[in-house]
Protein backbone atom coordinates (compact mmCIF):
# COMPACT_ATOMS: atom_id res chain seq x y z
CA UNK A 1 0.00 0.00 0.00
CA UNK A 2 1.60 2.94 -0.95
CA UNK A 3 1.82 6.58 1.29
CA UNK A 4 -0.75 8.47 -0.92
CA UNK A 5 -3.04 5.25 -0.27
CA UNK A 6 -2.80 5.38 3.14
CA UNK A 7 -3.17 9.33 3.25
CA UNK A 8 -6.45 8.69 1.06
CA UNK A 9 -7.75 6.39 3.63
CA UNK A 10 -7.00 9.01 6.44
CA UNK A 11 -9.28 11.42 4.54
CA UNK A 12 -12.01 9.67 3.80
CA UNK A 13 -13.63 9.84 6.88
CA UNK A 14 -14.02 13.69 6.39
CA UNK A 15 -15.73 13.33 3.50
CA UNK A 16 -19.81 13.38 3.38
CA UNK A 17 -20.84 9.70 2.92
CA UNK A 18 -23.37 10.48 0.24
CA UNK A 19 -19.86 12.31 -1.94
CA UNK A 20 -18.08 8.30 -1.29
CA UNK A 21 -20.89 6.38 -3.57
CA UNK A 22 -19.50 8.07 -7.13
CA UNK A 23 -16.32 7.49 -8.08
CA UNK A 24 -15.95 11.09 -9.46
CA UNK A 25 -17.11 12.97 -6.79
CA UNK A 26 -15.46 10.63 -4.28
CA UNK A 27 -12.01 11.37 -6.13
CA UNK A 28 -12.62 15.49 -6.22
CA UNK A 29 -13.68 15.16 -2.35
CA UNK A 30 -10.34 13.74 -1.54
CA UNK A 31 -8.17 15.65 -3.51
CA UNK A 32 -10.31 18.92 -1.93
CA UNK A 33 -9.95 17.72 1.77
CA UNK A 34 -6.02 16.86 0.71
CA UNK A 35 -5.48 20.41 -1.05
CA UNK A 36 -7.16 22.10 1.99
CA UNK A 37 -4.66 20.88 4.85
CA UNK A 38 -1.51 21.13 2.32
CA UNK A 39 -2.24 24.48 1.26
CA UNK A 40 -2.82 25.42 4.93
CA UNK A 41 0.29 23.99 5.90
CA UNK A 42 1.89 25.67 3.05
CA UNK A 43 0.21 28.82 3.90
CA UNK A 44 1.24 28.24 7.57
CA UNK A 45 4.59 27.51 6.97
CA UNK A 46 4.85 31.34 4.56
CA UNK A 47 3.58 33.04 7.54
CA UNK A 48 7.64 33.55 9.48
CA UNK A 49 8.74 34.57 5.70
CA UNK A 50 6.04 36.90 5.24
CA UNK A 51 7.48 38.89 8.17
CA UNK A 52 10.03 39.75 6.16
CA UNK A 53 7.89 41.20 3.43
CA UNK A 54 7.46 44.41 5.20
CA UNK A 55 9.29 46.56 7.95
CA UNK A 56 8.24 47.99 11.57
CA UNK A 57 4.73 47.16 12.72
CA UNK A 58 3.33 46.57 8.80
CA UNK A 59 4.57 43.28 8.68
CA UNK A 60 2.05 41.96 10.45
CA UNK A 61 -0.40 42.44 7.58
CA UNK A 62 1.36 39.82 5.14
CA UNK A 63 2.02 37.58 8.76
CA UNK A 64 -1.73 38.00 9.70
CA UNK A 65 -3.18 37.48 6.04
CA UNK A 66 -1.43 34.54 5.31
CA UNK A 67 -2.27 32.90 8.90
CA UNK A 68 -5.79 33.97 8.53
CA UNK A 69 -5.42 32.44 5.09
CA UNK A 70 -4.49 28.72 6.50
CA UNK A 71 -7.76 28.99 8.85
CA UNK A 72 -10.27 29.79 6.73
CA UNK A 73 -8.83 27.29 4.05
CA UNK A 74 -9.09 24.63 7.38
CA UNK A 75 -12.83 25.13 6.97
CA UNK A 76 -13.54 23.51 3.38
CA UNK A 77 -13.88 20.12 4.98
CA UNK A 78 -16.70 21.25 7.26
CA UNK A 79 -18.20 23.43 4.71
CA UNK A 80 -18.02 20.07 2.30
CA UNK A 81 -19.61 18.25 4.99
CA UNK A 82 -22.15 20.81 5.83
CA UNK A 83 -23.34 21.45 2.23
CA UNK A 84 -22.39 18.55 0.19
CA UNK A 85 -21.36 20.27 -2.56
CA UNK A 86 -17.72 20.57 -4.22
CA UNK A 87 -18.48 23.29 -5.81
CA UNK A 88 -18.71 25.50 -3.28
CA UNK A 89 -16.13 24.23 -1.42
CA UNK A 90 -13.65 24.17 -4.44
CA UNK A 91 -14.48 27.63 -4.98
CA UNK A 92 -14.08 28.75 -1.36
CA UNK A 93 -10.60 27.37 -1.08
CA UNK A 94 -9.96 29.33 -5.06
CA UNK A 95 -11.69 32.14 -3.65
CA UNK A 96 -9.40 31.98 -0.49
CA UNK A 97 -5.98 32.23 -2.48
CA UNK A 98 -7.43 34.13 -4.70
CA UNK A 99 -8.38 36.79 -2.32
CA UNK A 100 -4.84 36.38 -0.70
CA UNK A 101 -2.79 36.74 -3.67
CA UNK A 102 -4.67 39.83 -4.79
CA UNK A 103 -3.72 41.54 -1.73
CA UNK A 104 -0.06 40.71 -2.04
CA UNK A 105 -0.26 42.01 -5.80
CA UNK A 106 -1.47 45.13 -4.46
CA UNK A 107 0.52 45.70 -1.21
CA UNK A 108 3.68 44.33 -2.56
CA UNK A 109 4.11 46.37 -5.87
CA UNK A 110 1.48 45.85 -8.28
CA UNK A 111 3.55 44.46 -11.63
CA UNK A 112 6.94 43.83 -10.14
CA UNK A 113 4.99 41.99 -6.76
CA UNK A 114 7.06 38.64 -5.78
CA UNK A 115 3.89 37.04 -6.10
CA UNK A 116 3.34 37.96 -9.42
CA UNK A 117 2.87 35.26 -11.47
CA UNK A 118 1.47 32.88 -8.28
CA UNK A 119 -2.19 33.10 -9.43
CA UNK A 120 -1.84 31.14 -12.88
CA UNK A 121 -2.31 28.42 -10.36
CA UNK A 122 -5.66 28.81 -9.61
CA UNK A 123 -7.97 28.32 -13.29
CA UNK A 124 -5.87 25.35 -12.98
CA UNK A 125 -7.25 24.57 -9.16
CA UNK A 126 -10.74 25.56 -9.74
CA UNK A 127 -10.94 23.19 -12.57
CA UNK A 128 -9.95 19.96 -10.79
CA UNK A 129 -11.87 20.59 -7.76
CA UNK A 130 -15.55 22.23 -9.03
CA UNK A 131 -14.94 21.75 -12.69
CA UNK A 132 -15.15 23.35 -15.77
CA UNK A 133 -17.13 25.99 -15.18
CA UNK A 134 -15.51 27.49 -12.46
CA UNK A 135 -11.90 26.96 -14.17
CA UNK A 136 -13.10 28.75 -16.61
CA UNK A 137 -14.71 31.44 -14.58
CA UNK A 138 -11.55 31.69 -12.51
CA UNK A 139 -9.24 32.21 -15.67
CA UNK A 140 -11.12 35.00 -16.63
CA UNK A 141 -10.90 36.51 -12.96
CA UNK A 142 -7.33 35.69 -13.50
CA UNK A 143 -6.46 37.38 -16.24
CA UNK A 144 -8.87 40.45 -15.60
CA UNK A 145 -7.01 40.83 -11.98
CA UNK A 146 -3.81 40.66 -14.36
CA UNK A 147 -4.79 43.41 -16.58
CA UNK A 148 -6.26 45.70 -14.14
CA UNK A 149 -2.89 45.45 -11.77
CA UNK A 150 -1.42 46.53 -15.19
CA UNK A 151 -3.68 49.20 -16.24
CA UNK A 152 -3.94 50.68 -12.53
CA UNK A 153 0.08 50.45 -12.48
CA UNK A 154 0.38 52.32 -16.09
CA UNK A 155 -2.09 54.48 -14.93
CA UNK A 156 0.19 55.51 -11.45
CA UNK A 157 -2.61 54.24 -9.00
CA UNK A 158 -0.37 51.86 -7.22
CA UNK A 159 -1.26 51.28 -3.63
CA UNK A 160 2.06 51.70 -1.23
CA UNK A 161 4.85 49.19 -1.96
CA UNK A 162 5.24 46.60 1.30
CA UNK A 163 8.21 45.18 0.43
CA UNK A 164 11.61 46.41 2.09
CA UNK A 165 13.63 46.98 -1.66
CA UNK A 166 16.77 44.58 -0.01
CA UNK A 167 13.37 41.62 0.09
CA UNK A 168 12.37 41.86 -3.35
CA UNK A 169 14.63 39.26 -4.94
CA UNK A 170 14.17 37.02 -2.05
CA UNK A 171 10.68 37.13 -2.11
CA UNK A 172 9.87 36.41 -5.78
CA UNK A 173 11.99 33.02 -5.20
CA UNK A 174 9.71 32.51 -2.02
CA UNK A 175 7.13 33.16 -4.37
CA UNK A 176 8.12 31.05 -7.14
CA UNK A 177 8.35 28.41 -4.93
CA UNK A 178 5.41 28.21 -2.81
CA UNK A 179 3.53 28.25 -6.28
CA UNK A 180 5.89 25.46 -7.45
CA UNK A 181 5.26 23.27 -4.56
CA UNK A 182 0.94 24.35 -4.53
CA UNK A 183 1.16 23.23 -8.40
CA UNK A 184 3.23 19.99 -7.28
CA UNK A 185 0.79 18.58 -4.47
CA UNK A 186 -2.27 19.72 -6.74
CA UNK A 187 -1.09 17.08 -9.35
CA UNK A 188 0.35 14.43 -7.42
CA UNK A 189 -3.05 14.27 -5.22
CA UNK A 190 -4.87 14.59 -8.36
CA UNK A 191 -2.98 12.03 -9.86
CA UNK A 192 -3.49 9.80 -6.49
CA UNK A 193 -6.68 10.44 -6.58
CA UNK A 194 -7.70 9.27 -9.93
CA UNK A 195 -5.72 6.13 -9.60
CA UNK A 196 -7.71 5.13 -6.43
CA UNK A 197 -10.73 5.51 -8.43
CA UNK A 198 -9.49 3.30 -11.19
CA UNK A 199 -8.39 0.74 -8.33
CA UNK A 200 -11.64 0.98 -7.00
CA UNK A 201 -13.52 0.39 -10.54
CA UNK A 202 -11.82 -2.26 -10.78
CA UNK A 203 -12.42 -4.34 -8.18
CA UNK A 204 -15.82 -3.10 -8.43
CA UNK A 205 -15.87 -4.55 -11.62
CA UNK A 206 -14.05 -7.70 -10.57
CA UNK A 207 -17.04 -8.27 -7.96
CA UNK A 208 -19.32 -7.94 -10.66
CA UNK A 209 -17.92 -10.65 -12.48
CA UNK A 210 -18.01 -12.80 -9.56
CA UNK A 211 -21.50 -11.82 -8.90
CA UNK A 212 -22.11 -12.94 -12.82
CA UNK A 213 -19.83 -16.03 -13.08
CA UNK A 214 -22.55 -17.25 -9.54
CA UNK A 215 -25.96 -15.71 -11.39
CA UNK A 216 -24.80 -18.26 -14.52
CA UNK A 217 -24.04 -21.06 -11.96
CA UNK A 218 -27.39 -20.34 -10.07
CA UNK A 219 -28.97 -20.67 -13.54
CA UNK A 220 -27.34 -23.67 -14.50
CA UNK A 221 -28.29 -25.36 -11.09
CA UNK A 222 -31.89 -24.49 -11.68
CA UNK A 223 -31.77 -25.42 -15.08
CA UNK A 224 -30.62 -28.87 -13.34
CA UNK A 225 -33.07 -28.82 -10.90
CA UNK A 226 -35.82 -28.16 -13.11
CA UNK A 227 -34.65 -31.28 -15.72
CA UNK A 228 -34.09 -33.18 -12.47
CA UNK A 229 -37.84 -32.47 -11.24
CA UNK A 230 -39.42 -33.16 -14.65
CA UNK A 231 -37.17 -36.72 -14.58
CA UNK A 232 -38.55 -37.55 -11.01
CA UNK A 233 -42.40 -37.09 -12.10
CA UNK A 234 -41.46 -38.76 -15.25
CA UNK A 235 -39.84 -41.76 -12.86
CA UNK A 236 -43.38 -41.57 -10.15
CA UNK A 237 -45.67 -41.54 -13.24
CA UNK A 238 -44.37 -44.73 -14.88
CA UNK A 239 -43.66 -46.42 -11.78
CA UNK A 240 -47.23 -45.77 -10.23
CA UNK A 241 -48.47 -47.04 -13.39
CA UNK A 242 -46.46 -50.19 -12.94
CA UNK A 243 -47.43 -50.29 -9.29
CA UNK A 244 -50.84 -50.40 -10.42
CA UNK A 245 -51.26 -53.30 -12.37
CA UNK A 246 -50.19 -55.62 -9.74
CA UNK A 247 -52.16 -54.25 -7.10
CA UNK A 248 -55.57 -54.36 -8.77
CA UNK A 249 -54.78 -57.85 -9.97
CA UNK A 250 -54.21 -58.59 -5.55
CA UNK A 251 -57.14 -56.79 -5.07
CA UNK A 252 -58.96 -58.60 -7.58
CA UNK A 253 -57.99 -61.86 -6.54
CA UNK A 254 -58.91 -61.12 -3.16
CA UNK A 255 -62.38 -59.98 -3.51
CA UNK A 256 -62.20 -63.72 -5.27
CA UNK A 257 -61.48 -65.32 -2.25
CA UNK A 258 -63.71 -63.24 -0.08
CA UNK A 259 -66.39 -64.43 -2.31
CA UNK A 260 -65.25 -68.33 -2.68
CA UNK A 261 -64.87 -67.82 1.47
CA UNK A 262 -68.21 -66.04 2.35
CA UNK A 263 -69.95 -69.43 -0.04
CA UNK A 264 -67.87 -71.88 1.44
CA UNK A 265 -69.44 -74.48 3.46
CA UNK A 266 -66.08 -74.50 5.51
CA UNK A 267 -65.72 -72.84 8.95
CA UNK A 268 -62.28 -72.80 8.92
CA UNK A 269 -62.44 -70.86 5.20
CA UNK A 270 -65.09 -68.57 6.57
CA UNK A 271 -62.53 -67.62 9.19
CA UNK A 272 -60.17 -66.36 6.83
CA UNK A 273 -62.64 -63.88 5.28
CA UNK A 274 -62.11 -61.03 8.34
CA UNK A 275 -57.99 -61.77 6.98
CA UNK A 276 -59.19 -61.67 3.29
CA UNK A 277 -60.94 -58.13 4.16
CA UNK A 278 -58.46 -56.49 5.37
CA UNK A 279 -55.51 -57.35 2.53
CA UNK A 280 -58.52 -55.68 0.40
CA UNK A 281 -58.67 -52.67 2.64
CA UNK A 282 -54.65 -52.45 2.48
CA UNK A 283 -54.99 -52.67 -1.18
CA UNK A 284 -57.10 -50.02 -1.80
CA UNK A 285 -55.68 -47.74 0.48
CA UNK A 286 -52.32 -48.19 -1.39
CA UNK A 287 -54.12 -48.22 -4.73
CA UNK A 288 -55.68 -44.70 -3.65
CA UNK A 289 -51.89 -43.71 -2.28
CA UNK A 290 -50.46 -44.76 -5.87
CA UNK A 291 -53.20 -42.95 -7.62
CA UNK A 292 -52.45 -39.81 -5.65
CA UNK A 293 -48.83 -39.54 -7.00
CA UNK A 294 -49.59 -40.65 -9.76
CA UNK A 295 -51.66 -37.90 -10.19
CA UNK A 296 -49.09 -35.36 -8.73
CA UNK A 297 -46.69 -36.45 -10.87
CA UNK A 298 -48.20 -36.16 -14.00
CA UNK A 299 -49.15 -32.58 -12.94
CA UNK A 300 -45.68 -31.45 -12.03
CA UNK A 301 -44.58 -33.02 -15.33
CA UNK A 302 -47.33 -31.32 -17.20
CA UNK A 303 -48.62 -34.15 -18.77
CA UNK A 304 -52.37 -33.86 -16.85
CA UNK A 305 -54.42 -33.42 -19.57
CA UNK A 306 -58.33 -32.66 -18.91
CA UNK A 307 -61.39 -34.33 -20.91
CA UNK A 308 -64.06 -32.02 -21.03
CA UNK A 309 -67.86 -33.18 -21.19
CA UNK A 310 -71.21 -31.42 -20.81
CA UNK A 311 -72.47 -32.57 -17.49
CA UNK A 312 -75.22 -31.74 -14.97
CA UNK A 313 -73.57 -30.35 -11.93
CA UNK A 314 -76.35 -31.12 -9.56
CA UNK A 315 -76.42 -34.57 -10.18
CA UNK A 316 -72.75 -35.13 -9.51
CA UNK A 317 -73.30 -33.52 -6.14
CA UNK A 318 -76.06 -36.15 -5.21
CA UNK A 319 -73.68 -38.68 -6.50
CA UNK A 320 -70.94 -37.61 -4.66
CA UNK A 321 -72.84 -37.15 -1.61
CA UNK A 322 -74.44 -40.98 -2.03
CA UNK A 323 -70.91 -42.43 -2.33
CA UNK A 324 -69.83 -41.02 0.82
CA UNK A 325 -72.74 -41.62 2.53
CA UNK A 326 -70.98 -44.80 4.42
CA UNK A 327 -68.59 -43.02 5.57
CA UNK A 328 -70.65 -40.61 7.34
CA UNK A 329 -72.28 -43.16 9.24
CA UNK A 330 -68.95 -44.37 10.02
CA UNK A 331 -68.26 -41.62 12.00
CA UNK A 332 -71.92 -40.84 12.84
CA UNK A 333 -71.88 -37.84 11.14
CA UNK A 334 -74.85 -35.88 9.32
CA UNK A 335 -74.11 -35.40 5.39
CA UNK A 336 -76.51 -32.99 3.79
CA UNK A 337 -76.93 -31.60 0.30
CA UNK A 338 -77.93 -27.92 0.05
CA UNK A 339 -78.57 -27.08 -3.69
CA UNK A 340 -79.87 -22.93 -4.23
CA UNK A 341 -81.64 -23.29 -6.78
CA UNK A 342 -81.20 -25.31 -10.74
CA UNK A 343 -77.19 -25.38 -10.89
CA UNK A 344 -76.19 -24.74 -14.37
CA UNK A 345 -74.67 -27.68 -17.41
CA UNK A 346 -71.44 -27.33 -17.26
CA UNK A 347 -68.24 -28.09 -19.95
CA UNK A 348 -65.57 -29.43 -17.12
CA UNK A 349 -64.00 -32.66 -16.62
CA UNK A 350 -66.25 -34.56 -14.70
CA UNK A 351 -63.89 -37.20 -13.88
CA UNK A 352 -61.51 -34.77 -12.01
CA UNK A 353 -64.76 -32.45 -10.87
CA UNK A 354 -66.15 -35.56 -8.66
CA UNK A 355 -62.33 -36.35 -7.57
CA UNK A 356 -62.12 -32.57 -6.08
CA UNK A 357 -65.34 -32.82 -4.15
CA UNK A 358 -64.60 -36.89 -2.99
CA UNK A 359 -61.72 -35.13 -1.73
CA UNK A 360 -62.70 -32.33 -0.26
CA UNK A 361 -65.91 -33.77 1.51
CA UNK A 362 -64.25 -37.39 2.17
CA UNK A 363 -61.61 -34.86 4.31
CA UNK A 364 -64.36 -32.91 5.82
CA UNK A 365 -66.12 -36.19 7.05
CA UNK A 366 -62.39 -37.86 8.14
CA UNK A 367 -61.81 -35.09 10.51
CA UNK A 368 -65.25 -35.06 11.81
CA UNK A 369 -66.79 -36.79 14.25
CA UNK A 370 -70.78 -36.71 15.50
CA UNK A 371 -71.01 -33.42 13.59
CA UNK A 372 -72.18 -32.49 10.76
CA UNK A 373 -70.85 -31.60 7.00
CA UNK A 374 -72.82 -30.04 4.38
CA UNK A 375 -71.90 -29.55 0.81
CA UNK A 376 -74.18 -26.24 -0.45
CA UNK A 377 -73.92 -25.01 -3.98
CA UNK A 378 -75.33 -21.88 -6.05
CA UNK A 379 -75.20 -20.40 -9.72
CA UNK A 380 -72.77 -17.00 -9.97
CA UNK A 381 -73.95 -14.53 -12.17
CA UNK A 382 -70.41 -12.86 -12.42
CA UNK A 383 -68.02 -14.09 -13.71
CA UNK A 384 -70.34 -17.34 -14.76
CA UNK A 385 -70.16 -20.64 -12.64
CA UNK A 386 -71.29 -22.40 -9.51
CA UNK A 387 -69.97 -21.83 -6.05
CA UNK A 388 -69.47 -25.21 -4.11
CA UNK A 389 -69.34 -24.80 -0.24
CA UNK A 390 -68.33 -27.76 2.03
CA UNK A 391 -68.57 -27.00 5.63
CA UNK A 392 -68.15 -29.31 8.62
CA UNK A 393 -68.21 -29.35 12.72
CA UNK A 394 -64.85 -31.21 12.99
CA UNK A 395 -61.51 -30.61 14.76
CA UNK A 396 -61.05 -27.35 12.54
CA UNK A 397 -57.25 -25.74 11.04
CA UNK A 398 -55.12 -23.69 12.77
CA UNK A 399 -54.87 -20.13 10.72
CA UNK A 400 -51.70 -20.05 10.01
CA UNK A 401 -52.13 -24.00 8.33
CA UNK A 402 -54.62 -22.75 6.23
CA UNK A 403 -52.80 -22.36 3.01
CA UNK A 404 -49.95 -24.97 3.48
CA UNK A 405 -52.83 -27.36 3.07
CA UNK A 406 -52.49 -27.21 -0.40
CA UNK A 407 -49.24 -27.76 -1.05
CA UNK A 408 -48.40 -31.38 -1.44
CA UNK A 409 -47.51 -33.87 1.52
CA UNK A 410 -48.31 -31.00 4.23
CA UNK A 411 -50.43 -31.78 7.14
CA UNK A 412 -51.44 -29.89 9.44
CA UNK A 413 -50.41 -32.26 12.10
CA UNK A 414 -48.26 -35.44 10.85
CA UNK A 415 -48.43 -37.05 13.43
CA UNK A 416 -52.12 -37.59 13.80
CA UNK A 417 -51.55 -39.14 10.48
CA UNK A 418 -51.87 -42.67 11.17
CA UNK A 419 -54.87 -41.60 13.22
CA UNK A 420 -57.03 -39.82 10.11
CA UNK A 421 -54.57 -41.92 7.12
CA UNK A 422 -53.77 -39.87 4.43
CA UNK A 423 -50.65 -38.91 2.32
CA UNK A 424 -51.35 -34.73 2.60
CA UNK A 425 -51.29 -34.94 -1.96
CA UNK A 426 -55.46 -34.84 -1.86
CA UNK A 427 -55.55 -31.05 -2.19
CA UNK A 428 -52.41 -29.93 -3.65
CA UNK A 429 -54.24 -32.22 -6.27
CA UNK A 430 -57.69 -30.48 -6.10
CA UNK A 431 -56.03 -26.97 -5.91
CA UNK A 432 -54.37 -27.65 -9.21
CA UNK A 433 -56.94 -29.48 -10.95
CA UNK A 434 -59.29 -26.83 -10.39
CA UNK A 435 -56.56 -24.22 -11.60
CA UNK A 436 -56.50 -26.51 -15.04
CA UNK A 437 -60.21 -25.89 -15.17
CA UNK A 438 -59.82 -21.97 -14.36
CA UNK A 439 -60.81 -22.76 -10.79
CA UNK A 440 -60.29 -22.52 -7.39
CA UNK A 441 -60.32 -23.40 -3.89
CA UNK A 442 -59.85 -21.70 -1.05
CA UNK A 443 -60.44 -22.65 3.17
CA UNK A 444 -61.38 -21.11 6.21
CA UNK A 445 -61.80 -22.79 9.77
CA UNK A 446 -61.57 -21.96 13.35
CA UNK A 447 -59.96 -25.02 15.70
CA UNK A 448 -62.28 -26.94 17.55
CA UNK A 449 -65.31 -25.47 15.50
CA UNK A 450 -65.09 -26.43 12.01
CA UNK A 451 -63.91 -25.55 8.90
CA UNK A 452 -65.21 -24.15 5.01
CA UNK A 453 -63.99 -24.94 1.43
CA UNK A 454 -64.98 -22.87 -0.84
CA UNK A 455 -64.90 -24.29 -4.42
CA UNK A 456 -65.54 -21.33 -6.95
CA UNK A 457 -65.93 -23.13 -10.67
CA UNK A 458 -66.60 -21.78 -14.25
CA UNK A 459 -68.93 -22.75 -16.13
CA UNK A 460 -66.63 -24.31 -19.11
CA UNK A 461 -63.01 -25.03 -19.19
CA UNK A 462 -60.56 -22.27 -20.55
CA UNK A 463 -58.60 -23.16 -23.48
CA UNK A 464 -55.48 -24.64 -23.16
CA UNK A 465 -56.47 -27.13 -20.74
CA UNK A 466 -53.10 -28.03 -19.49
CA UNK A 467 -51.32 -26.01 -16.64
CA UNK A 468 -49.68 -23.44 -17.09
CA UNK A 469 -48.50 -21.83 -14.01
CA UNK A 470 -45.23 -23.23 -12.74
CA UNK A 471 -45.47 -26.03 -9.58
CA UNK A 472 -43.69 -27.03 -6.55
CA UNK A 473 -41.54 -30.27 -6.83
CA UNK A 474 -44.04 -33.23 -5.36
CA UNK A 475 -40.60 -33.97 -2.93
P1 LIG B 1 -54.63 -36.03 3.46
O1 LIG B 1 -54.49 -37.15 2.49
O2 LIG B 1 -53.60 -36.07 4.54
O3 LIG B 1 -56.02 -35.82 3.96
P2 LIG B 1 -55.05 -33.50 2.11
O4 LIG B 1 -54.16 -32.76 1.19
O5 LIG B 1 -56.39 -33.91 1.62
O6 LIG B 1 -54.22 -34.75 2.59
O7 LIG B 1 -55.24 -32.65 3.44
C1 LIG B 1 -54.07 -32.09 4.02
C2 LIG B 1 -54.30 -31.84 5.48
O8 LIG B 1 -55.23 -30.78 5.66
C3 LIG B 1 -54.91 -33.00 6.23
O9 LIG B 1 -53.92 -33.94 6.62
C4 LIG B 1 -55.51 -32.30 7.44
O10 LIG B 1 -54.50 -32.05 8.41
C5 LIG B 1 -55.96 -30.96 6.87
N1 LIG B 1 -57.41 -30.96 6.52
C6 LIG B 1 -57.95 -31.07 5.28
N2 LIG B 1 -59.29 -30.96 5.34
C7 LIG B 1 -59.62 -30.81 6.65
C8 LIG B 1 -60.85 -30.63 7.37
N3 LIG B 1 -62.04 -30.63 6.75
N4 LIG B 1 -60.78 -30.47 8.71
C9 LIG B 1 -59.58 -30.48 9.35
N5 LIG B 1 -58.38 -30.63 8.72
C10 LIG B 1 -58.40 -30.80 7.40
Amino acid sequence: MSIFSVILKRLEPRVPAALLGDPDTRQRSLLAIGCAYSFAAVSLSLVPFMGSTAEGLLRLIPMVNTAASAALLLLTGPLLRRTRSLRVAGNWMTGLLFAGLTFALFSGGMVSAPFWGAMIVLPLLATVLAGRGSGVAWGVAVCATYMLVYALDRSGVTPTDLTPPGMRDQMTVLGAVASTVVVTIVVILADATHRDAIQKMQRTHDQLEDAIVERERAQLQAHEAVAANAAKSAFLATMSHELRTPLNAIIGYTELLIDDAAGSPDAARREELEDLRRIRGAGEHLLNLISDVLDISRIEASRMDMSPETFDLGALLEEVVALLEPLAEKRHNQLRARIAGALPRVHLDRARVRQVLVNVVGNALKFTERGEVVLSARRRAEPPGVTIEITDTGIGIPADKLEQIFQPFTQVDPSRTREYEGTGLGLAICRRLLEMMSGTITARSRVGEGSAFTIELPTAIAAPAVLTTPTRAAS
